[in-house]
């Protein structure tokens, strides 16, 4: 049997290891980021087991509807009304770094482009 690890994020969600939480629902969570790029920098993460945007489906087309119902409530909740970016890494040339998809929302100050 393959018995693969889990992800930082899995441990996460399974209270395995802290995280500074800020939302919580059946279907996703939210935690500031522990390195963050901006004064305001939250990860949102679906609990089911996504390894990245390579690996949505039809399927998950509720639960993203519902991600970013979640993304907008939270940028109020966290002060964001001058604006914010939404980010996700995909893959190695993306920066991707923990394959439990993730929507980095990040903002607090004038956000600077292009990506390096
Ligand atoms: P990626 O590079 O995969 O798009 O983003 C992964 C993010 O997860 C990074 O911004 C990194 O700082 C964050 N991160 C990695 N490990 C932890 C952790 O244990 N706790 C928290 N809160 N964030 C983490």
């Amino acid at each position: 049997m393959l018995l693969m690890e889990k992800t930082i994020f899995k441990r996460i969600i399974d209270k395995e290891i802290p995280a500074n939480i800020v939302y919580e629902d059946d279907d996703c969570l939210a935690f500031h980021d522990v390195n963050p790029q901006a004064p305001v920098h939250v990860l949102l993460i679906p609990k089911k087991e996504i390894a990245s945007l390579n690996q949505l489906s039809e399927d998950d087309s509720v639960l993203l509807g519902h991600l970013f119902g979640v993304i907008r409530e939270l940028t109020q909740k966290l002060g964001l009304e001058n604006g914010y970016r939404v980010v996700v890494n995909c893959g190695d040339d993306g920066g991707q770094t923990v394959y439990h998809l993730h929507f980095h929302i990040l903002g607090g100050r004038q956000l600077g482009w292009s990506p390096g």
